[in-house]
């Protein structure tokens, strides 16, 4: 509930050489690996996780400030709390 804003797309990087997908849901490795054939080498897809055709443009055009917006020192005292209760 508190994560809604910050989950609204997942990012898909899906390695060149053997196709293998791995999913991230807020921020991207600045140095990612392959699990399957250690390559470096991906391709980038963000997608909203509501198929919605007007937020995808909307997301891609907003994908920067939101990925700031989610870094706010209330979302982490709230991300905090959940995980202790
Ligand atoms: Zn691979």
């Amino acid at each position: 509930m508190a994560n809604q804003k910050g989950s609204t797309y997942v990012t898909t990087m899906v390695c060149v050489t053997c196709g293998a997908e791995q999913f991230f849901d807020d921020a991207v490795p600045a140095s990612l690996t392959c699990p399957k054939c250690q390559s470096t080498v991906f391709r980038q897809f963000t997608t909203p996780t509501e198929r919605d055709e007007a937020s995808i443009a909307q997301l891609e055009e907003q994908a920067r400030s939101m990925s700031y917006g989610d870094a706010s020192p209330g979302t982490a005292a709230d991300d905090v709390r959940d995980l202790d209760t």
